[in-house]
């Protein structure tokens, strides 16, 4: 009895954990598939801002990019280009973002990684972008950057 409920227990705890994202590389809910390989699978964003907006999503299950393997990343690397070219020959688009997003202060609401890749249209359709930059002075840009190579992880 004990045993049962211990196993009935694991089982909502990894339900409850799983994202949307997961259910789809299982099959278990319907998506409209772009590209699936071992470690990749591309399909259409349920809501997406423009025709033709795609999410490159790994297999591997990891909330945020930094934490994916280098299997996976590489994997990734070498299907965005992919997916992005047939998008733009498929929908006739000539520019597009690719937007990922870590963290749910930083708009990512499916916590498991993924990239978006968004046509942009002329008439305004795709990613709307509010980019409030100020220019880097020399000396602090130079100190940021030698503390952030100093934390590199080994390539
Ligand atoms: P985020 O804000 O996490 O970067 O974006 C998540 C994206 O996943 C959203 O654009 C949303 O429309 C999409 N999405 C959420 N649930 C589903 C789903 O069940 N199927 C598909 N195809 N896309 C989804």
């Amino acid at each position: 009895m004990r045993s049962m409920v211990r196993g009935t227990t694991v089982v909502a705890d990894t339900f409850a954990t799983m994202s949307i994202f997961t259910r789809i590389i299982r099959g278990e809910i319907p998506c409209h598939r772009i590209l699936e390989n071992e470690l990749v699978i591309a399909f259409l964003d349920v809501n997406p801002l423009s025709p033709g907006h795609a999410l490159v999503v790994p297999k591997e299950e990891r909330e945020q990019l930094h934490q994916l393997s280098q299997a996976s990343a590489s994997a990734l690397g070498a299907a965005l280009p992919r997916v992005a070219a047939a998008i733009l020959r498929s929908t006739g688009a000539t520019a597009y973002n690719v937007l990922q997003n870590n963290g749910a202060m930083a708009h990512q609401a499916v916590m498991h990684v993924h990239f978006h890749v968004i046509p942009r249209f002329e008439d305004g359709r795709g990613l709307g972008l509010a980019w409030k930059a100020s220019p880097l002075d020399a000396a602090s840009g130079a100190a940021l950057a030698k503390r952030i190579a100093a934390e590199l992880d080994p390539a």
